[in-house]
């Protein structure tokens, strides 16, 4: 019975893993079938607005453009999750000098800019943080894929938020009342109460969640830019000393690798990281400020 307990118990605990990918599957899913339709139908609620007529060619680049984010958005997401940023089966050498630790967990000594995750319960390579949506730690090995996955997405977000604008002026044409207030704040209570049918539920949860993941998704990935710009990891953040800071050219190259210019529009491009994500050059002091 405790057994069986245990096992009820670690399979729910894997599904919860993976729910938040599920989630923005899903999400990323909803919002390009969403667009894809704004752009060959062009009607976003009612037939009778439709106004623009697009040509042929201008609703294929956009369908091209739009799935050249989702796949940018998939593949990255793949290779991210199938490259392992940890310390399994990579050799460390000596495993001695300035910066050098040793993790009683893991049982080794590690280099300097890794850290142990107990969530991924392994030591990550230059770990950055262990991101919640995939369920993985970002480390040297995965930090190009995530980046990259990450402006992918922003751009998505920012083109879907534009394409959904006629959405929001068609649910506030009425004007600013009570219902189409409502509908946009919580579309879901609205469903469920039976003041709006599901097209425009469905029409208006995509729009608010274009909005809110755009808004959530610039700031990870401004911030994200602005530290790889400053050569930190969100966990040397706090520190307002900046070791390993190379100067922009090459902190952009110890991040997305030899090609950094132009590995991020497509994955397969190869980009020869530059270090092994064991040994750093060292710019400035070790020692903490504070
Ligand atoms: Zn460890
Ligand atoms: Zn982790």
């Amino acid at each position: 019975m405790t057994s069986l307990a245990a096992k009820v118990f670690c399979r729910a605990e894997k599904m919860c893993r993976h729910l938040p990918v599920m989630l923005n599957t899903f999400l990323v899913f909803s919002i390009t079938g969403e667009v894809s339709y704004l752009v060959l139908m062009e009607a976003p609620l009612e037939a009778s607005l439709k106004k623009t007529t697009w040509s042929a060619w201008w609703k294929v680049i956009h369908l091209i453009a739009q799935y050249f984010m989702l796949g940018n958005i998939c593949w990255n997401s793949l290779l991210f999750l199938k490259t392992s940023p940890s310390i399994k089966g990579v050799f460390l050498g000596e495993g001695m000098g300035l910066g050098w630790r040793y993790c009683y967990t893991c049982e080794a000594h590690t280099p300097p800019r890794c850290s142990h995750c107990y969530d991924c319960k392994v030591c990550v390579l230059r770990r950055d943080h262990h991101c919640v949506f995939f369920g993985q730690c970002v480390g040297f090995h995965n930090y190009r894929f995530f980046l990259s996955c990450l402006l992918f997405m922003w751009s998505g977000l920012l083109y879907a938020t534009l394409m959904n604008a006629e959405v929001f002026i068609v649910i506030l044409k009425e004007g600013v009342t009570v219902h189409s207030v409502l509908l946009l704040l919580i579309p879901w209570i609205m469903l469920v109460s039976g003041q709006v049918s599901a097209r425009a539920f469905a029409f208006a949860f995509i729009a608010d969640t274009c909005v809110v993941g755009f808004l959530l998704v610039s700031a990870f990935f401004f911030f994200h830019l602005f530290l790889m710009i400053r050569g930190q990891t969100t966990r040397e953040w706090y520190s307002s000393r900046r070791p390993y800071n190379l100067g922009l050219r090459r902190n952009l190259q110890h991040n997305l690798g030899r090609y950094w210019y132009i590995c991020w529009l497509c994955p397969l491009i190869p980009s020869p990281m530059p270090g092994d994500g064991i040994h750093f050059e060292v710019t400035g002091s070790l020692e903490p400020t504070r």
